[in-house]
């Protein structure tokens, strides 16, 4: 048993994600479980989430968990509202997860994890302010500000993936049309290859094949590319922050990704040659961002 070690789940799309960290951060130990799917029942995703916390738990019962959840969280981190890739619907999940755990629980959005580990221990540690855009299966983003989350009235700020950029354009599993995580997201690297393709390749082989030289696949990073650059001036003419953090599955093959959208950035930002444009720089964390910040604000009480 490691004294002072607390644990971080991050439920995704694709899987339930856990960590253990030493109170000084480092992770000790890792473990996943297969996500049973946005229509499955949510005791069948609340059970995944606790077995995943049990299987890293090193037999601590009082290590706080920190859940991190894609979606809509409200701002007392009590209840999970709404979220287009998970099942529960104004559910009071803090509470249950408390007990079924046996475990204190604080609950916060994805991407605020994520932000916040950055904060702490990645490519955030140094500035003030900096935009934190995480790229999977769909976006999700966080803003600071003077070093602290950006929450807005209701806990709901930094929904970016889902601000309009085609009117009337693709359909979202949220409801809308022509959200920018249709543009710009595992889903739509996916649907720009098979276009090009004519068949179906999913996210990671995409990037393997990038990675490899194809020129598909280098194609279809360019274009969910320009996307994010040009999603991003919009969010750096609104907040001026002075560093833009990408993380996220989709952004492992780096400048195949970055490159354009630093070039869509400068070209779609006003001023551009008169004013400082922020860096746009990978995450550090990896994809255990968003667990680890679960488990820094699990052992930091949620701010
Ligand atoms: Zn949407």
């Amino acid at each position: 048993m490691s004294a002072g070690s607390s644990i971080g789940v991050d439920v995704g799309g694709t899987k339930v994600l856990a960590v253990r960290i030493s109170v000084e951060g480092t992770v000790q130990d890792v473990a996943t479980r297969p996500m049973p799917g946005r229509s499955a029942p949510e005791a069948e995703v609340e059970h995944a989430v606790v077995e995943a916390a049990r299987a890293v738990s090193d037999g601590d019962g009082a290590a706080p968990i920190g859940v991190s959840a894609a979606g809509l969280v409200d701002r007392a981190g009590e209840h999970y509202l709404f979220g287009a890739h998970l099942p529960w619907r104004d559910a009071p999940l803090r509470s249950r997860l408390a007990e079924q755990t046996g475990h204190p629980v604080v609950l916060e959005n994805d991407a605020n994890c994520a932000a916040y580990a950055e904060l702490l221990l990645g490519a955030a540690r140094d500035v003030d302010s900096a935009l934190l855009i995480t790229i999977g299966t769909g976006i999700g983003g966080a803003l600071v500000l003077d070093r602290r989350i950006v929450r807005g009235a209701n806990g709901l700020a930094g929904e970016f993936g889902h601000m309009q950029v085609v009117p009337d354009g693709l359909a979202c599993e949220c409801g809308l049309r022509g959200c920018w995580e249709q543009y710009c997201s595992g889903r739509a690297l996916e649907r720009v290859t098979r276009v090009a393709l004519g068949k179906h390749r999913d996210g990671p082989e995409v990037s393997r094949m990038a990675l490899d030289g194809d020129d598909v696949a280098r194609q279809a990073f360019a274009t969910i590319g320009t996307w994010l650059g040009v999603g991003v001036a919009g969010l750096v003419s609104a907040f001026d922050p002075e560093r833009v953090v990408v993380g996220g599955g989709v952004s492992a093959v780096g400048d195949l990704l970055l490159a354009p959208a630093r070039s869509a950035l400068l070209g779609s930002l006003q001023g551009t040659g008169h004013r400082p444009v922020p860096d746009l720089v990978p995450a550090a964390l990896g994809p255990q961002a968003g667990a680890i910040g679960a488990a820094l604000l699990a052992r930091d009480g949620r701010p």
